[in-house]
C-alpha cells in the first residue's frame, strides 16, 4: 500500500477499499520508524483527527479526489497547530496562528498531513546539512546527501514515507533534492502558486511547489495548489490550467532545446550518460533535438549569491527576538539583545548570507554588486527567451554530479554553490522546471540517482508535465524505490 501514487491511493479510497484512518497510520507507522530524520513535528493526534474528518466526508459522499490522501509539507510553509521551524533554532519553538495558502488549500481538499518536512535552514542549502536539527539521509544510501533545501520532502517521497510533499524552490531546492532521491519534482512560474505563508528566504525567486513519484501525481496536486492569491501581492491573476487534461498528448513535432553550456566539462560522464540515454527516449517518443545555448550560465551563479542573500539579508531583519522566535537568555540592552539572539539563533550559512547581502545593499556598494547582478538576471532571461524560439522544453541535468558524501562539503559553502549551476538560472527568470528520475550513477554510485530537468517556457507547467508523463509510460526509473 505505502508504494501507491496519489492517484491509485485516491481510487482506493473512493472505492472504500481503504480508509484515511487507516492510510494515515499506515504512514505514521513508517515515519515513526524511520531513520532518515526526514520529518522535523510528527503529531499522530493532529493527523488522525484529519483523517477521521476525511473518513466522515467520504463516507457521506462528499468527498473530492484528494479526501484522505496523505501529504506531508517542507517546514518552510506555516501550519496551525503544528510546529515550523525552516529548519531553525530561531523558530524552534514556532506555532503559526494560521495556514499558508498551499496548506489551506490542500486541508480545503482533505488531504491529511503526515507532518512537517526538515529543510536547510530557511531553505538556504544544497545538502539539507544546513538544518538547525540535523541532516537528513538520502534513504538510497545512507552515507549520501538528500539534495537541499527540500531534503526532507524529497527523501520522504523516496522512502514511500509519505506518498508525496510539498516543497520550495529558490534555486533548486525542488529540482536538486528530487534528482538526487530519484523522484519527481516540479518548480511553477513563479506567481503561480501563492507564497502567503511560505517563510520568506529571497522574494522574487521563492516558488512553492510539489514533489511525488510521477508526473501524474504532480499535476494532480499542482492543480490544487496553483492559482491567483489575493494575499500575495506577486501571485499570478491569470486561470490555472487543467494540468492532468492534456497528460498523455503525443510528443511528435516536440522541439526538445540542448543548452550546449550544460553538457561541457562540468558535467560527471555519470550524470551525462543516462541524461542522453533519457533525450534518446524522448526522441523515440517523436520529438526532435536541437542544439541551443544559454550563453549567461556561467554568470547565473554570481548573479544569484548577491540577489538571494540581499533579499534574504532583509526578510530576515524580522527575526530580531522581540515579537516572536529565539531570544538570548543573558544581554545587557537592547542592541545587546539583538546581536545575541541573531548571533545564537542563525547557523554559519544563514548569518554568512545576512553579512553579505547586507554589504552588497549597502551605499557605495548597491551599484556595483546589486544593480549589476540584476542586469545580468535580465540577460539570463533574455537568452531563455531567444532559445524558446528554437524549442518547446529544454532539457538537460539537474546537478553536475550524484549526491555526494555526507559531511564531505559542510565547510565548503563554494562547492554546495557551484553545484547549483544548472537549476539557478530558471529561477531567475521565473520560468518552471522539474525533474524527473532518470537512471543511476557508476562504481561506488551504483545507488545514487540521476535526474533530467526540464525547463518550460512562462505557465508551460502543462507541457512539462505532459512530456514528462510520457516518458514515465515508457520507462520504470519513477518506479524504483530504495530498499
Ligand atoms: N542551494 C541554493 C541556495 O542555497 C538554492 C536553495 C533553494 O532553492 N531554496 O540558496
Amino acid at each position: 500500500m505505502h508504494t501507491k501514487t496519489i492517484s491509485a491511493l485516491s481510487a482506493l479510497l473512493q472505492a472504500k477499499q481503504v480508509s484515511a484512518t487507516e492510510l494515515a497510520n499506515l504512514y505514521l507507522k513508517r515515519i515513526h520508524a524511520s531513520p532518515l530524520n526526514a520529518f522535523l513535528d510528527v503529531n499522530d493526534e493532529l493527523t488522525l483527527k484529519q483523517a477521521a474528518d476525511a473518513d466522515a466526508k467520504l463516507a457521506a459522499g462528499n468527498a473530492g479526489p484528494l479526501t484522505g490522501v496523505p501529504i506531508a509539507h517542507k517546514d518552510i510553509f506555516v501550519t496551525k497547530g503544528w510546529r515550523t521551524t525552516a529548519g531553525s533554532k530561531m523558530l524552534a519553538n514556532y506555532v503559526s496562528p494560521f495556514d499558508a495558502t498551499v496548506v489551506a488549500k490542500l486541508n480545503d481538499a482533505g488531504m491529511v498531513n503526515l507532518g512537517k518536512l526538515n529543510c536547510d535552514e530557511f531553505a538556504m542549502g544544497s545538502a539539507n546539512e544546513n538544518s538547525a536539527f540535523g541532516p537528513v539521509k538520502n534513504p538510497w544510501d545512507l552515507s549520501a546527501v538528500p539534495g537541499g533545501s527540500s531534503g526532507g520532502s524529497a527523501a520522504a517521497v523516496a522512502a514511500r514515507l509519505a506518498p508525496a510533499a510539498t516543497a520550495t524552490d529558490t534555486g533548486g531546492s525542488i529540482r536538486q533534492p528530487a534528482s538526487f532521491c530519484g523522484v519527481t519534482g516540479i518548480k511553477p512560474t513563479y506567481g503561480r502558486v501563492s507564497r502567503y505563508g511560505m517563510i520568506a528566504y529571497a522574494s522574487s525567486l521563492d516558488q512553492g511547489g510539489i514533489i511525488a513519484q510521477d508526473a501524474k501525481d504532480c499535476a494532480l496536486l499542482l492543480g490544487a495548489i496553483a492559482g491567483f492569491d489575493e494575499k500575495d501581492s506577486t501571485s499570478m491573476d491569470r486561470p490555472v490550467d487543467d494540468y492532468m487534461a492534456d497528460l498523455d498528448k503525443p510528443l511528435e513535432g516536440l522541439r526538445i532545446g540542448l543548452p550546449k553550456e550544460y553538457f561541457g566539462d562540468g558535467l560527471s560522464a555519470e550524470v551525462e550518460g543516462p541524461i542522453r540515454e533519457a533525450i534518446k527516449v524522448f526522441e523515440k517518443l517523436g520529438a526532435t533535438t536541437v542544439e541551443i545555448s544559454l550563453k549567461n550560465t556561467d554568470l547565473c551563479i554570481p548573479a544569484y549569491y548577491v540577489i538571494a542573500p540581499a533579499e534574504a539579508s532583509s526578510n530576515l531583519s524580522r527575526y530580531d527576538g522581540v515579537r516572536y522566535g529565539f531570544r538570548a537568555e543573558h544581554y545587557t540592552d537592547i542592541q545587546d539583545m539583538y546581536r545575541k539572539s541573531r548571533s545564537q539563533g542563525f547557523g554559519d550559512e544563514v548569518q554568512r548570507r545576512i553579512l553579505v547581502g547586507t554589504y552588497v545593499l549597502s551605499h557605495g556598494y548597491y551599484d556595483a554588486y546589486y544593480i549589476q547582478a540584476q542586469r545580468v538576471r535580465r540577460l539570463i532571461a533574455n537568452d531563455y527567451k531567444e532559445a524558446f524560439k528554437q524549442c518547446d522544453i529544454i532539457m538537460g541535468p539537474v546537478a553536475p554530479t550524484v549526491a555526494w558524501n555526507l559531511g564531505d562539503r559542510v565547510d565548503d559553502p563554494v562547492a554546495n554553490y557551484l553545484s547549483d549551476i544548472f537549476t539557478i538560472s530558471t529561477n531567475l527568470a521565473g520560468l518552471p522546471g522539474m525533474s524527473i528520475p532518470c537512471g543511476f550513477g557508476q562504481g561506488e554510485h551504483a545507488k545514487r540517482p540521476v535526474g533530467l530537468q526540464l525547463t518550460g517556457s512562462w505557465f508551460a507547467e502543462a507541457k512539462l508535465l505532459n512530456a514528462a508523463n510520457r516518458f514515465q509510460q515508457v520507462t520504470d526509473w519513477h518506479q524504483k524505490a530504495p530498499e
